[in-house]
């Protein structure tokens, strides 16, 4: 996704090195990072990797070992009362009352937040018809499904109207058709709220946000959007080919002939051999293999270069896979 335009770009969150530590576990590290109205960002990191401990702290759960954290240019220590006005926050487990029907636990939500009576009945239709509530508002929670469960708790983060949302892996656990519905609903919200989200699902973060904040044993390995991460970090071009008609030893000779390629397999495949070739983007080898195979009456079944994407791109950053 490109960035979206946005009149106003006020910093609404500005972190300078946060340090999280509990007891011996330094589960955040001197992370700086500022988030401006109107931006969806991704937060991305392997198990462990201090995302949940960090949207705690901004969220006003948990309090920081060191740093400084703004919202909005206050303070979330000493002005943490207003700050929690702004802040909507759905954590990973999204606790719910399973028993309360689902009308009742947004009225005891909005309550909670001296939203009563008139305001009530509006904050009630604005999250209802924002999260698409309308058909299980007089239902109990715990016979809805777990991607409804999510728009509920989504709710109840949102029925005093904050400016921040702040959504702990909101997707995790849901079905194909349900990640999708959630997505739109966040893309929806974004249009009118600073939204930062936590996910393992890379092609969820992808899909759904403007930027990306990668953290890593507590620290951040990069930040930006999805295509300059790309841009930045991706590394030398993977061509794959499928080659029938020649030997081993006369493929390895490619190297040989054709100026900084470096052959990285060689493997009999079902018609032929399978071969993998890296090059630098700028030294393009495509057409000069495809005139020695001709040339060599090989044939060329299959050629497919294949660049970095972001999950090649988070291995590379962190060493893991984001499915830890
Ligand atoms: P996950 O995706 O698994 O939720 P995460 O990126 O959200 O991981 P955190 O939950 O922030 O990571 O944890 C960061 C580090 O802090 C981990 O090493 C974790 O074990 C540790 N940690 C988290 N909460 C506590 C706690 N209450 N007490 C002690 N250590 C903790």
């Amino acid at each position: 996704m490109g960035q979206r335009p946005f009149c106003k770009r006020n910093k609404m969150i500005e972190v300078k090195n946060l340090i999280k530590n509990y007891g011996p576990v330094k589960a955040v590290q001197a992370i700086n990072f500022s988030i401006s109205d109107g931006e969806i960002v991704g937060f991305l990191g392997a198990n462990g990797a201090g995302k949940s401990t960090t949207l705690k702290i901004l969220s006003g759960y948990l309090t920081q070992t060191s740093g400084q954290i703004k919202i909005n240019n206050l303070d979330i220590i000493k002005d943490s009362h207003e700050i929690k006005k702004m802040i909507g926050y759905l954590p990973e487990s999204n606790p719910l009352y399973n028993d309360m029907v689902v009308y009742d636990l947004l009225e005891f939500t909005a309550n909670i937040r001296n939203i009563t009576g008139e305001k009530f009945k509006q904050a009630l239709h604005t999250v209802v018809e924002q999260c698409g509530l309308k058909g299980v508002l007089h239902k109990n929670v715990g016979a809805c499904s777990k991607g409804y469960k999510q728009r509920i708790g989504l709710a109840c983060a949102m029925i005093h109207n904050p400016k921040i949302l702040i959504l702990d892996e909101p997707v995790t656990g849901l079905d194909p058709n349900q990640i999708v519905e959630i997505r739109e609903l966040i893309k929806n919200l974004g249009k009118e709220k600073l939204v930062l989200m936590s996910s393992h699902i890379l092609q969820e973060i992808e899909a759904t946000v403007d930027r990306i904040i990668i953290i890593d044993n507590g620290q951040i390995v990069a930040d930006g959007s999805t295509k300059k991460l790309i841009k930045k970090h991706k590394g030398n071009i993977q061509l794959s080919l499928e080659i029938k008609g020649a030997t081993k030893e006369k493929i390895k000779k490619l190297e040989d002939q054709i100026e900084n390629i470096k052959i990285n397999k060689i493997n009999k495949s079902q018609f032929g051999h399978h071969v993998e070739i890296e090059y630098l983007e700028k030294n393009d080898p495509r057409e000069e293999i495809f005139k020695i195979i001709t040339k060599s009456k090989w044939i060329l079944l299959e050629m497919n270069p294949k660049s970095d994407n972001l999950e090649d791109i988070f291995r590379k950053l962190t060493g893991k896979n984001i499915k830890a």
